[in-house]
């Protein structure tokens, strides 16, 4: 059987490859070992979408599988309101609109459209304040990204000895405290070994 990428190791890999390791080393453990209030936040909110439980209307999708044999992705989406064609994914609190978060949506609008759904609207929905934030479909040269990402994706090898993290990144990472290139890149003072 041919074997897919994850929808969600695709955007761990955009935030940073090694949070790939991270996200599949801890998925098993209890999260508030490692989840940080707002993740947690996140994830008690989500929880009635991923129960199915956030609408009962039946043309409202929650939680549906979908899935790309061209692209040989696949994954989940949050929500697909069928009658208005609308694809919606929630997070807790978006300050900020980023790359990735695009990607995730337009990860799933490709799944969807090849499993011969037709995708009018694309958005973000803000649960903590109440906002949506609409996204464009994506353009050819962003498409054409995808490719790029994928191939990226499939040749990383983290233990590459010239890979780093932008630091900045780091900062904003929910497993900082379990990596080493944020201990040793961000806090090198706090080497316990010199
Ligand atoms: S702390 Fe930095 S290097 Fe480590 S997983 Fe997070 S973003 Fe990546």
């Amino acid at each position: 059987m041919e074997s897919y990428i994850k929808l969600s190791t695709l955007n761990d890999f955009i935030f940073c490859p090694k949070s790939i390791y991270y996200h599949n080393l801890y998925d098993s453990y209890d999260k508030s070992m490692y989840q940080e209030e707002v993740q947690i936040a996140w994830t008690i909110a989500h929880e009635s979408i991923d129960q199915k439980t956030y609408s009962t209307r039946k043309s409202v999708l929650q939680w549906l599988s979908v899935y790309s044999e061209e692209w040989g992705i696949a994954g989940k989406i949050d929500l697909f309101y069928i009658s208005e064609w609308k694809l919606v994914e929630r997070k807790n609190k978006i300050d900020k609109i980023y790359q990735g978060y695009k990607y995730q949506l337009w990860w799933q609008m490709i799944c969807l459209q090849e499993m011969w759904y037709k995708v009018e609207e694309l958005a973000f929905y803000s649960m903590q304040d109440n906002k949506t934030y609409r996204i464009n479909k994506p353009k050819f040269e962003e498409i054409e990204k995808f490719k790029e990402i994928i191939s990226r994706y499939k040749k990383f090898d983290l233990l590459q000895p010239n890979w780093s993290q932008n630091n900045q990144k780091c900062l904003k990472c929910i497993y900082k405290e379990l990596c080493d290139c944020y201990i040793w890149e961000v806090y090198p003072q706090l080497s316990l070994f010199e």
